[in-house]
């Protein structure tokens, strides 16, 4: 007997091996060991066969890892099409969906939690609206998507969780993703408690091993609802009748690895494929989803425009900080942000400050040549932090201790320059002294054990004011936080992306709804040096549809999505000049094959990245628009048979990219 096998390897055809004599059971879909030069690799098995092709020995299998498949039929035809659609070889694309932990006997069962039952609530018109149209789409057994636009605060969660409730009453199962940063004690706790005992919470703290575990006890239907991050929508599921996408905007569904997958492409695939119901919901939909629900019959709007609790979306005030009366302690702060946190303070309410940097000052220059300090392997600042009394890029990592004096001039000395959260908890300690103050980011969680007993003393109101980076702007629903400020609304704006006032938009919009969730109206301060451009201006009226509006005639102008796909292509290595070189020739191909489709295409940039060194690696970038990616066919066949990037270099292929940097 022979086995052909696939590796997660850039290789875009099966290998042939022997079956040893002792597995007398079928290992498709197993993965085994075998031999590649010489060495033991991992892959799939995914056929057997009695006759050979040619006239050799194949090498026999070292190891059995799977005593039962692990996939089969359908994961390789999802993988198949992933290969297709993201450009990457059947195996690469079939191991990204496929959990990396083992079986074992040692790894102790996982259960969920023990709880109580909460009572449930009524649903408000919208919701109950809003709900009985995705029953009915269930009910008709056939694939249907539907994008709840709702409110931050609107009990979207609560419709989610009534529709799975329908899905698993008709004996069929549901996925929900959501992105890993949401993935809190309190959304967990939210689906143990409603679904006790037939849930599985995917979170990134269970090991590879349990991981494996639950994703046995699914391909055997004996899970009936899966809560995870980006890559749980792999979730073998026989009889799979719900997938829900919450936060369908967040960037962080795609991969950016090979594949470069976004786990919200694959909802819509498996959805159809498998006649299952499609709900992505969002506060803040991305563009292109919303034009489709606007323009397209086949995503259906439904809207939710009030909060649940009834209580009014909270006040926001944008701070010009060009004008703005400072702090005498802390010049970041404005005074208006300083006496609205007092005031909130005094009435035993709950603040959350958002700066999105990490560290303690986001770069050190000399005082006297100027020189700031780069990482040496990527083309960024480092930041330093000041408890570790280090420099750091945040990019790949590295670390080293600073002088005082510049070792460049040797006159100058070293200034930590920029604000961010680890100076601005240093400084409220100044201000607030009364307050507890808690900044979250990873290096605080490792020094209590966990985002866990953050969170509770958060809720228990241990703590007064959270400051944090864009990790605390989710997710939270903690009703007695009246106050959120925005120390910086900026960062995210100048960044060279088209979708910038998308995201600036989105972060202040997410983070906005974390105020006055409960029966107390909340507040939220926002400061900013661009205090008119229109990502703000809406954010202040919490006004999706007129942020959409203006933006998508920006995309319509410039034919960015929705009015075209963009394929970008990476080329990075360690010689730039090489670099370089094959960006031109990959140029060239694409020109020779493209010509004759004119204006359907067009090549947007042939340069350096902006991120132009990254782990030591030079990086140049291709970026193509094209009405239909169906267009590019030829010009990436041609790329797959007659390119061969020089030694050093590596080609990354990325389709509808998310990240421009
Ligand atoms: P979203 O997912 O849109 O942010 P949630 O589902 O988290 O909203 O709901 C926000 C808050 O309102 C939660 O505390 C939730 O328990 C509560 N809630 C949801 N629906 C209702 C309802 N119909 N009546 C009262 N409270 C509700
Ligand atoms: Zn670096």
């Amino acid at each position: 007997m022979y086995v052909e096998i696939v590796f997660n390897i850039p290789l875009n055809k099966t290998l042939t091996y022997k079956k040893p004599d002792e597995i007398t059971d079928s290992l498709v879909g197993c993965r085994v060991i075998a031999p590649i030069r010489g060495r033991g690799v991992k892959g799939v098995v995914v056929t057997e066969t009695d006759t050979l092709n040619g006239n050799y020995t194949p090498l026999l299998i070292q190891k059995r890892i799977d005593l039962e498949p692990i996939c089969g039929e359908y994961e390789f035809k999802l993988a198949s099409w992933i290969s297709e659609y993201y450009h990457t070889s059947f195996g690469e694309a079939l191991f990204a969906s496929l959990p990396a932990g083992n079986p074992s006997k040692k790894d102790k069962k996982v259960n969920p939690i023990k709880i109580k039952q909460q009572p449930y609530f009524t649903l408000n018109d919208e919701q109950e609206d809003a709900l009985n149209k995705i029953i009915s789409g269930i009910d008709k057994k056939e694939s249907n998507t539907f994008l709840i636009h709702g409110v931050t605060g609107s009990g979207k969660t609560e419709v989610y969780m009534r529709a799975i409730k329908h899905v698993i009453s008709i004996g069929k199962e549901a996925i929900v993703i959501l992105p890993e940063i949401s993935l809190t004690p309190q959304t967990i706790k939210r689906f143990a408690e409603r679904f006790e005992g037939r849930v599985a919470v995917l979170h990134s703290k269970l090991s590879p091993n349990q991981k494996y575990r639950y994703w046995q006890m699914i391909r055997k239907g004996e899970i009936q609802i899966i809560v995870g991050a980006r890559s749980a929508i792999f979730s073998p599921t026989p009889n799979l009748g719900i997938i829900v996408v919450d936060e369908e905007h967040e960037t962080s569904y795609k991969s950016s690895e090979t594949p470069r997958y976004n786990a919200r492409q694959i909802a819509f695939y498996r959805a159809e494929r498998e006649s299952a119901t499609l709900i992505l919901g969002s506060a803040t939909p991305s563009v292109e989803t919303y034009f489709h629900a606007k323009n397209n019959t086949k995503i259906k709007l439904l809207s939710l425009n009030k909060r649940a609790s009834n209580i009014n979306m909270p006040d926001v005030n944008i701070i010009d900080m060009k004008t703005a009366k400072r702090s005498n302690i802390f010049s970041m702060m404005s005074e208006d942000l300083v006496l609205a946190i007092n005031s909130t303070l005094d009435k035993k309410e709950q603040v959350i400050l958002l700066l999105n940097r990490k560290g303690y000052s986001n770069y050190v220059s000399c005082s006297h040549c100027n020189r700031v300090l780069e990482c040496p392997h990527c083309s960024v600042s480092l930041t330093y932090h000041k408890s570790r009394d280090i420099v750091m890029c945040h990019y790949c990592g590295y670390t080293q201790h600073t002088d005082e004096k510049c070792d460049e001039c040797n006159i100058g000395v070293l200034k930590k320059l920029g604000v961010g959260t680890e100076r601005v908890e240093e400084n409220l300690k100044l201000i607030f002294p009364n307050a507890n103050i808690y900044r979250v980011d990873q290096e605080s969680v490792k020094a209590v054990g966990s985002y866990e007993t953050i969170f509770d003393d958060f809720k228990n109101q241990k703590i007064d004011i959270l400051i944090g980076t864009q990790m605390i702007a989710k997710g939270l629903d903690f009703p007695n936080v009246t106050l959120v400020g925005v120390l910086l609304a900026d960062t995210a704006l100048h960044i060279p992306d088209f979708r910038s006032a998308e995201r600036t938009f989105s972060l202040l919009t997410q983070v906005a709804g974390r105020s006055g969730r409960g029966d107390k109206k909340g507040a939220v301060y926002i400061q900013t040096y661009s205090p008119t451009h229109y990502a703000l201006e809406y954010a202040k009226n919490h006004d999706y549809k007129a942020f959409y509006d203006e933006e998508i005639i920006k995309r319509r102008e410039n034919l960015y999505p929705p009015f075209s796909r963009l394929v970008r292509i990476v080329v990075r290595g360690i010689d730039e000049k090489i670099v370089e070189s094959d960006t031109y020739k990959i140029l060239d191909i694409l020109e020779v094959h493209t010509m004759h489709l004119g204006e359907s295409i067009e090549i947007v940039g042939t340069a350096p990245c902006v991120m132009s060194k990254l782990k030591k690696y030079y990086r140049w970038n291709i970026l193509i628009k094209t009405k239909n990616q169906s267009l590019l066919k030829e010009f990436f066949t041609e790329l797959r048979t007659s390119f061969a990037a020089q030694k050093g270099n590596y080609v990354e292929i990325d389709i509808d990219p998310i990240n421009m940097t």
